[in-house]
């Protein structure tokens, strides 16, 4: 899949390997990788390669795309060994739900209990 990298997003600058993070996942579509500032023992971010500002900017051409990184989450839980492969996952959408990252990322959080709701 051809890469429309947006300049000066961080999230695709790390899709390109521009700026080093720790990947644990990736393939043509999505890269995944460590949190900076983890809120849980395991704390992973699954981004798409595309460019795409939030889950309310996804297309109609994206919803594969959005079904595959959804699908990765189990599989990642298995990848580390998370306790009876449970685990939260959180996607923010727009600055008054809490996103600072303005390229779309599921957060992927396990290791830990935690509360409802969210804050
Ligand atoms: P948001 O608040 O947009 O939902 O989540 C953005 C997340 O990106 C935050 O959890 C933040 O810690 C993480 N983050 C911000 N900058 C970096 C970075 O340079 N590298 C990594 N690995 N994570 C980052
Ligand atoms: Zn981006």
């Amino acid at each position: 899949m051809k890469t429309m990298a947006q300049e000066d997003c961080l999230f695709c600058k790390i899709a390109a390997g521009d700026i080093p993070a720790d990947r644990v996942y990736e393939d043509d579509s999505v890269v995944v990788f460590r949190d900076i500032e983890p809120q849980a023992p395991t704390h992973l971010l699954i981004i798409p390669r595309k460019h795409i500002v939030s889950l309310a900017h996804g297309k109609s051409e994206d919803q594969e795309l959005f079904g595959h990184m959804m699908g990765l989450t189990s599989k990642l839980a298995e990848q580390e060994q998370l306790p009876d492969k449970e685990f939260r996952v959180v996607v923010n959408a727009g600055a008054s739900a809490g996103q600072t990252v303005f390229h779309l990322h599921i957060h992927l959080l396990g290791g830990r209990d935690f509360s409802w709701p969210p804050g």
